[in-house]
């Protein structure tokens, strides 16, 4: 026979857990969480490479130093998670064309200002032109890049998210500074440290029964008073509610069958929100051969095709002598190197690589390129700022299921902060109607 519990929560990452904190923590304590995984954390991973730990989905905590106070900034604080600043400011004086020149400092700055000028002049017009409020995706630059130079930097606002570039509400409520987790125990370290909050757990292993790994949601059934799901290994969970906490990708996807199925406002709200594919590759080198010390972590190759190997980075200051850099290819890219083996993107990296350093450099002895877009349970990233309204729509409860994840923080989607506040959201609003159905109850019980 079925399980019976209060609430269904499919998804164990940031957001599903930041949830069941919520309602654990408030007396609803029969609680199911079904991942389909075999891990919490979703999209917050770590991976051994190169002998170091590194982190193959978010990575930055972004948005420190503001008028607000971070809630995740606060958590690495409290846990001490080892964090490094990403200075900036000098990546666009370390662009390289493909002869392995870096362009004159004065000629990068101009195109520099001149991007972050174009992107504020549309976000002006924008404002101007709408009643509806922002809508960032639309803030690209006014006037279209063209040379390699030009989409380097164009990519490195807008695709790389470089503060300067996208007016984005993180940036505006809690600072433009961001820190980057290097932690040997991973970023998701933080996640382990809130469940034992309120999970069972022993020794550092998650032992609590209302956590189940391994469950793949295909089916949900609802009414207005119950719902019913169903996992790929043929298991049934009844509940008076559900929360799901999958990715916007996975919503897009068929994984999960609606019986009655979404109304059209829903499943359209769904499908207009955009998804970034957004992928980190790392290489493993045995010998340095780029320039380390100040103003030198990141770099630039300025090919003619967008996108196509721009952004650069080095572990040095996070991890001295391990010869790592990863570089960050979206959207397109992204989907393309997915679809072919990693020997081709390593040749192809490479050749980024000896256009800017020579072809004596060494070649790399590892390779990893990981697949957020094929990923069944991702399909993608995260959402790409849409629009309020569509957030809106996406978030909007339906009888029983109550949306939650990144892609419903009306102003952090796409961040892990949203992906927790969206969470926290999602608990109290359950919480709200917990309370209301008892009241109701009581009501009914008196008037008989
Ligand atoms: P998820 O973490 O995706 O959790 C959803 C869970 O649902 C997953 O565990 C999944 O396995 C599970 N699931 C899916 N389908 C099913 C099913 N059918 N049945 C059961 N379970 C299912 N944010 C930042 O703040 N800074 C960054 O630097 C940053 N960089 C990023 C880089 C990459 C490559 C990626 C992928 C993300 C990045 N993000 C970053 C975004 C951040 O990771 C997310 O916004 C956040 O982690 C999302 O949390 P979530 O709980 O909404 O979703």
């Amino acid at each position: 026979s079925p399980s019976r519990s209060s609430v269904i929560i499919v998804g164990a990452g940031v957001s599903g857990l930041s949830a069941a904190k919520v309602l654990i923590e408030n007396g609803v304590e029969d609680v199911v969480i079904l991942e389909a995984s075999d891990r919490i954390g979703g999209r917050i991973l770590k991976q051994d490479f190169g002998g170091v730990s590194v982190e193959l989905g978010a990575n930055w905590i972004t948005g420190v130093g503001g008028k607000e106070s971070n809630p995740i900034w606060e958590l690495a604080q409290k846990w001490n998670l080892r964090t490094f600043f990403s200075d900036y400011s000098n990546a666009h004086f370390n662009i390289y064309d493909q002869s392995g020149k870096i362009f004159p400092s004065g000629v990068a700055a101009d195109a520099f200002k001149k991007a972050v000028e174009s992107a504020t002049q549309k976000l002006k017009k924008l404002e101007a032109d709408s009643c509806y409020g922002i809508d960032t995706k639309a803030a690209k630059p006014s006037s279209t890049p063209k040379t390699p130079l030009e989409l380097a930097i164009d990519f490195m606002l807008h695709d790389f998210e470089m503060p300067g570039g996208d007016p984005i509400s993180t940036f505006l409520d809690f600072g433009e500074r961001e820190f980057l987790v290097a932690d040997e125990r991973g970023y998701d370290h933080l996640l382990y440290k809130m469940v034992e909050e309120f999970l069972f757990t022993s020794e550092g292993k998650l032992l609590d029964n209302r956590l189940k790994f391994n469950k793949v949601v295909r089916e949900l059934q609802h009414s207005s008073n119950s719902v019913t799901v169903m996992t790929e290994d043929g298991c049934v969970f009844e509940a008076n509610y559900v929360i799901l906490s999958v990715s916007i990708g996975v919503l897009q996807s068929d994984l999960i069958a609606f019986n009655p199925p979404l109304p059209r406002w829903k499943t359209e709200a769904i499908q207009k929100c955009d998804v970034v594919v957004y992928t980190k590759i790392f290489l493993k080198f045995p010998s340095k051969f780029w320039p380390c010390g100040p103003g030198k972590e990141f770099f630039v190759y300025a090919h003619e095709r967008r996108g196509y190997y721009t952004f650069w980075q080095h572990l040095e200051n996070q991890y001295p002598g391990s010869n790592i850099l990863v570089v960050t290819l979206t959207n397109e890219e992204s989907k393309r190197v997915e679809a072919q083996l990693d020997e081709e993107t390593l040749k192809e990296a490479m050749g980024a690589l000896k256009d800017m350093f020579g072809h004596n450099i060494p070649e790399a002895t590892d390779i990893f390129v990981p697949r957020w877009w094929n990923n069944r349970f991702q399909r993608g990233t995260y959402s790409n700022f849409p629009h309020d309204q569509v957030v809106r729509d996406i978030k909007a409860r339906l009888g029983c299921i109550f949306f939650s994840g990144e892609h419903t923080s009306e102003r952090y989607s796409g961040y892990v902060h949203g992906g927790y506040l969206a969470g926290i959201e999602t608990g109290k609003a359950l919480l709200e109607e917990i309370e209301k159905e008892k009241e109701r109850s009581i009501e009914s019980e008196n008037q008989t």
